[in-house]
């Protein structure tokens, strides 16, 4: 771990840091630019945001292992229910990476059932490919019931009259249909892909982006090929850390805070967006040719900006280069 934050720690100084052994100012926090580009990041490397794939990777080897001496050795000290461990203060390093990579591991593989103990019924796969937690209608809560998958199995089979308390008609039809293999000794699971290890690391990232991918304007900006410097611009607009006067000023690198074009107002996002003296005859002389630019705020123009750029491209492109230019102006 020293290692890895050692590598970060080196990624962040090679961008922050001036030649001469200057700080440069920090805009963006590096959380923020290590993201992927289609969350609103840079897509920058982190080595520790890495850390639980390749610990899931040795997971997945070690599971595969069954007789391997690692195995055995970890089983007769923490005992077989992997899936389920804690770590302790006293847990070796170790079983720390175990647990933590089988953390990692759990929402990229299916359960087969057995006895169903270890398998939680909401959060875990065990049918189909997902997780019940992320299927669109499914609203009962198995609080009282307690979220393993053994309160619905009785004797080896499905409870059928418990399991119609809690799920539709159709979802017991398919819940049936999942086999139980009472004869296991131990859980066992299937990747819901076949795949190799080597695509784990795959498999867990997408997973993880699945999870995280929200509403987020830069999903639809970044698909416009628009030219570099440009991208860079609307980027750092919709982050919110354009180095315009009111950022400089929120955080104390500047004490005039109105734009300096002489326009007499704040400069901010909004200002520069719609507002700026200098953009706004620009944008005149294009709508008279029937452009259609929007002049109003910074959010307003979000909006007119996603449909222009998907039903005319080369006007929403026009208007992203347009601002730009008056920025760097
Ligand atoms: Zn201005």
């Amino acid at each position: 771990m020293g290692v890895l934050y050692e590598i970060d720690k080196m990624c962040r100084s090679f961008i922050w840091h001036k030649r001469d052994g200057k700080f440069d100012i920090h805009y963006v926090a590096w959380d923020v630019l290590c993201k992927l580009k289609n969350q609103g990041g840079r897509g920058l490397h982190s080595a520790i945001s890495k850390v639980g794939l390749i610990r899931a990777k040795f997971f997945w080897n070690f599971i595969e292992k069954i007789e391997s001496l690692l195995n055995q050795n970890l089983k007769a000290k923490y005992g077989s229910d992997i899936w389920n461990a804690e770590i302790k203060r006293e847990s070796s390093s170790t079983w720390r990476i175990i647990v933590n990579g089988a953390m990692s591991l759990r929402p990229i593989v299916r359960w087969e059932v057995a006895n169903g103990k270890s398998v939680n019924a909401l959060n875990d796969v065990w049918i189909l490919d997902m997780s019940l937690l992320k299927w669109p209608t499914f609203v009962v809560d198995l609080e009282d019931v307690g979220y393993g998958l053994n309160s619905f199995i009785f004797d080896g089979s499905w409870d059928v009259a418990q399991l119609k308390k809690y799920f539709g008609k159709d979802l017991v039809e398919l819940i049936l249909q999942v086999p139980i293999n009472s004869g296991l000794l131990t859980h066992s699971m299937e990747l819901k892909t076949k795949m190799t290890v080597k695509t784990i690391v795959g498999m867990i990232s997408e997973n993880l982006e699945e999870a995280s991918v929200e509403e987020n304007h830069w999903n639809w900006i970044k698909n416009q090929k628009l030219l570099h410097h440009v991208d860079l611009f609307w980027w750092h607009m919709f982050t919110y850390v354009m180095p315009s006067k009111a950022f400089l000023c929120h955080r104390r690198l500047s004490d005039q805070v109105f734009c300096l074009r002489g326009c007499g107002v704040i400069e901010d996002e909004n200002h520069i967006a719609a507002g700026c003296s200098l953009l706004i005859p620009v944008i005149k002389l294009l709508n008279k040719r029937g452009f259609q630019i929007p002049t109003s705020s910074f959010l307003y123009c979000i909006n007119k900006l996603k449909r222009l750029l998907l039903n005319n491209p080369f006007v929403g492109n026009l208007y992203c280069t347009t601002m730009f230019l008056s920025w760097k102006s």
